[in-house]
């Protein structure tokens, strides 16, 4: 088996600091490449189309399901859906690297099911649900009615922590990636698969 067809999962309720973990990873020098996920919500300031997701349409998503394009796919928040194309894993392995994910905790349980023992799921976990509810209001990022869904989802999410390979707490950011970095090298470099 080639050494880096490997998958490391990277998943937390929304607001637990995961995208930052795992942008920071991106900027080591570790075999890691990003899976871009395909969504059908709309972009948002700053984001970049086929960088930080692939926008498509409802109509397009729906078309890839059929044709069973996607590893995984969810309708994370009601009417908006993400997935992850079977095409990014192979782009990525195709470049000699392990597939590093940046999705929610439903993703993550599908994917590692599939992918058993060549996947690593990091779960990331806040310091309390009232730090993760700052945070998401904070980042001023969304709607009210979709920081409410936001909440509600976090908060069911949080009960999922047992299930995951490795949990991290984030209550200090810089801790949390060094945290993370080791368990991912050790899974790279050390597991004897
Ligand atoms: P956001 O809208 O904040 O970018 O992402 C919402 C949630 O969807 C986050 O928890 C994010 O990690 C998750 N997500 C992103 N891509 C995927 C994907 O391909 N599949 C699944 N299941 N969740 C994803």
């Amino acid at each position: 088996m080639n050494k880096h067809q490997k998958l490391i999962i990277i998943t937390a309720p929304s607001g637990a600091g995961k995208t930052s973990i795992v942008k920071r990873l991106m900027q080591t020098n570790l075999p890691l490449g990003f899976s871009i996920s395909a969504c059908t919500r709309t972009r948002r300031e700053g984001e970049v189309d086929g960088k930080d997701y692939y926008f498509i349409s409802a109509e397009s998503f729906k078309q890839k399901i059929q044709k069973n394009e996607f590893a995984e796919y969810e309708e994370v928040y009601e009417g908006s859906f993400y997935g992850t194309l079977n095409s990014e894993i192979e782009r990525i392995w195709n470049n000699d690297e392990a597939v590093l994910f940046d999705i929610d905790v439903q993703g993550a349980l599908h994917l590692k099911e599939t992918f058993k023992e060549k996947a690593l799921t990091i779960f990331i976990k806040p310091p309390s649900i009232e730090v993760l509810i700052e945070r998401l209001t904070n980042r001023n990022t969304e709607s009210e009615e979709s920081l409410k869904k936001r909440i509600g989802k976090a908060s069911i999410e949080l009960q999922y922590e047992a299930k995951f390979d490795q949990v991290v707490e984030n209550i200090e950011l810089d801790k949390a990636f060094l945290e993370t970095q080791t368990l991912i090298i050790n899974f790279l470099f050390n597991a004897t698969t």
